[in-house]
């Protein structure tokens, strides 16, 4: 037992605490949303490698919840140790795992380094142990480092340019200011460490050892996460080390399509998502900013969407049973279309010439993004009581 009040602990991109309740009624908010609507039925297994938050709980949820799937989620969380409370991601699973048992579905939770063997073989032995054939697979991994499990290699991700070094507005999420930011290039270290980190590699390892195992279903699909955004962010995220390692995942998706497609007549996508705030997201430089910018813009216009109204369209439009996704030129679902809305991009870019440090509340939604940022954690969560101890202590 651990009972306290919690109040947020926030160091510019990073929260070193969570609210147990406060994560539970945002998975509640999401399974209520995802859940409006959807069939209840049609998909049996889904595993979601990165499920604890972000796009990957959401897509956890949208496939337990909206489709009646049996669910298991990978994730590498930290449990609650004397005052020190769990993170966020494991609150989320704990809360998901409760409530999917009260309404008589199934989540289990692995938790623990994704990328190495011994998470993978305990993975399949879980899903061999209930009979399961996984019709869906998500692989939703963010992450900063990664050790090869072929080598014993540590490779740590960077947020670079190439080239040239890349020179930028930016906000300081300590002091709310508007900076500007030089980042060097990258080396081809650099490069090469973020695609064995972010690239497809390991997606590629995970389905050769479900295939290995027999657990994959007839006409299986298995979907990454992508992003491109606006030029503006190009030099950070799409030409940068970041957009190297997702070229990479991407042309992983097009092996593993024929792979899948000529075993099991299953498929592999990569889904273009849109830039959101996830604790994945906040750490990358200048997209605070642009994501301030673009939350105004689309909740003026009444198009915005969370990871949870993404992935339900995800499902519903491209990856549902049933659907047959909608491909772009090069291959790639895009539920990013609304971002990439031409005059929502005309106003980012307006926007973005006019911003400072006195004008940054008025011309966008940093308030939004704080609100949002505090909320991943539990925290500033509509009808919660933070005044209330809480147990820390819960169990996945
Ligand atoms: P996130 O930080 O919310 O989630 C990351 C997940 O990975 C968590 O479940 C975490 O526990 C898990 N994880 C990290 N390292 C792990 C490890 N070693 N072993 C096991 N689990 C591990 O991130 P997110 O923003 O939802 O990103 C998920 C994917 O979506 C990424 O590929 C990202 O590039 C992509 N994406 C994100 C955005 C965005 O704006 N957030 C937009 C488009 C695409």
């Amino acid at each position: 037992m651990s009972l306290q009040t919690i109040s947020a602990r926030i160091r510019g991109f990073i929260c070193l605490n969570a609210h147990p309740v406060g994560c539970a009624e945002n998975v509640r908010a999401q399974i209520d949303l995802v859940s409006a609507g959807a069939p209840g039925r049609g998909l049996n297994d889904i595993l979601v490698v990165g499920g604890s938050t972000g796009y990957g709980l959401s897509s956890l949820l949208t496939a337990v919840f909206g489709y009646g799937a049996r669910g298991v989620a990978v994730c590498l969380e930290r449990p609650a140790q004397g005052e020190k409370t769990a993170s966020a991601g494991w609150y989320n699973l704990a809360a998901a795992g409760r409530m999917a048992t009260a309404a008589g579905k199934s989540i289990t939770t692995i938790n623990g380094d994704a990328y190495g063997d011994d998470i993978k073989a305990e993975t399949v032995a879980l899903l061999k142990q209930r009979g399961s054939k996984l019709d869906s697979i998500v692989y939703s991994l963010a992450s900063p480092k990664r050790v090869d499990p072929r080598t014993g290699v540590s490779y740590t991700s960077t947020l670079k340019p190439l080239g040239a070094s890349y020179r930028s507005k930016t906000i300081n999420l300590n002091t709310d200011q508007v900076i500007s930011v030089e980042i060097s290039p990258a080396t081809e270290a650099d490069i090469e460490a973020t695609r064995k980190v972010m690239g497809g590699e390991d997606w590629e390892l995970w389905i050769r050892a479900l295939v290995d195992a027999g657990v994959i279903a007839k006409q299986c699909r298995t979907v990454a996460y992508s992003y491109v955004g606006p030029e503006l962010t190009y030099p950070i995220y799409r030409s940068g080390t970041i957009g190297k390692a997702k070229e990479h995942l991407e042309a992983t998706a097009r092996a593993l399509d024929a792979e899948l497609g000529a075993g099991f007549g299953g498929s592999a996508y990569v889904s273009v998502n849109k830039g959101l705030v996830t604790q994945a997201s906040s750490a990358i430089p200048v997209v605070p900013l642009y994501i301030s910018i673009l939350y105004k813009l689309m909740k003026e216009r009444g198009t915005h969407e969370g990871t949870a109204a993404q992935i339900k369209r995800l499902f519903q439009t491209h990856l549902g049973p049933g659907r047959t996704p909608t491909l772009d030129e090069l291959g790639r679902i895009r539920i990013d279309d609304l971002e990439m809305d031409p005059e929502i991009q005309r106003g980012v870019l307006s926007t973005w010439d006019q911003i400072s440090t006195e004008n940054l509340f008025h011309l966008t939604d940093y308030a939004g993004f704080k609100q949002e940022f505090r909320s991943l954690f539990g925290f500033e969560v509509p009808g919660v009581d933070y005044a209330q101890p809480v147990e820390t202590d819960v169990p996945l």
